[in-house]
């Protein structure tokens, strides 16, 4: 796919698919996720940007894990969550710094890692793993992208990833595109110019999100390393109020439909 734009004309948008054939538009609102070509064909900067991080996922049975729990354990370089899927198995799902990947990712090295965590070791001792091996993803970049760019709006990831520690990422994506319907539709039905369009969205984008962002990547430069985290869990364990303020800086308000 091919994306050109062109300022000042009625249709600046043209989009030739991989097919040869040609689209036209008045906007875009770009919604293909955390890094795809099209950001390399964009010439966006945070691509240029390499990431430290890699995600890893897996699918285990387990009797001994807890229905209707939802746990996030830490690791020196990382952190990881279990939860039970809707057909039962237990998804453990973890982000690690790739300096801690210096044995390799076999699901034995990835393991050892983990286990240095006593409730992971417990839970991967009882555990059996369903893939034949974890599912990866490299390249998982924090980094600061902007929402508007060369008249093209984003939304979701490609617009900006919150630390899945967060959990919010799908509802920020929902909520981004909903900002974006309602001022594309003010701007198609005449009501704003193209400039309005893109700061209204910028500025909206920014009020709803900046701050989770910011949060996100407070609480994540805390959870993976092991001197600011042991003292920081008991603690949140004390003061469980601090718990829920956490939650909303990361979470925003409930969205009316
Ligand atoms: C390890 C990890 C754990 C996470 N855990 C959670 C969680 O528990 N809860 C939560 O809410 N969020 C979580 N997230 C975040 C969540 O997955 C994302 O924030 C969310 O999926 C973003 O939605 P999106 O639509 O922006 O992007 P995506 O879901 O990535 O969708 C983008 C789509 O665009 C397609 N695409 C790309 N390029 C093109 C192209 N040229 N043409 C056509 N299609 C294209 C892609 O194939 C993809 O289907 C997690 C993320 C990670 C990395």
């Amino acid at each position: 796919m091919q994306v050109n734009i062109q300022a000042d004309q009625e249709y600046p948008a043209k989009v030739v698919m991989a097919s040869g054939h040609e689209l036209r538009a008045k906007v875009l609102l770009a919604t293909h996720g955390k890094r795809a070509a099209l950001d390399r064909q964009l010439d966006r900067s945070f691509i240029q940007q390499k990431s430290p991080w890699v995600a890893f996922k897996e699918h285990y049975t387990s009797s001994a894990f807890p229905s209707g729990s939802v746990e996030l354990h830490s690791f020196q370089g990382g952190y990881c969550g279990l939860s039970r899927t809707e057909n039962g198995s237990v998804n453990l799902c973890f982000l690690i710094h790739q300096n801690r990947l210096n044995k390799g990712t076999s699901r034995d090295a990835l393991l050892k890692v983990l286990s240095e965590n006593p409730h992971l070791k417990a839970f991967l001792q009882e555990a059996t793993p369903l893939f034949d091996r974890p599912m990866s993803i490299a390249q998982i970049s924090f980094g600061i992208k902007e929402s508007v760019e060369n008249h093209i709006l984003y939304a979701g990831d490609s617009a900006g990833l919150i630390h899945p520690l967060c959990g919010n990422g799908m509802a920020m994506a929902i909520h981004a595109a909903s900002i974006g319907a309602q001022l594309i539709s003010s701007f198609l039905a005449g009501e704003i110019n193209r400039p309005t369009l893109e700061s209204e969205y910028s500025k909206k984008w920014k009020k709803h999100f900046q701050t989770r962002m910011r949060t996100g990547r407070y609480i994540q430069n805390l959870i993976g390393k092991k001197v600011l985290s042991e003292p920081l869990v008991p603690l949140l364990n004390q003061y469980p109020h601090l718990v829920q303020k956490l939650i909303q800086l990361t979470h925003g308000e409930p969205l009316s439909v």
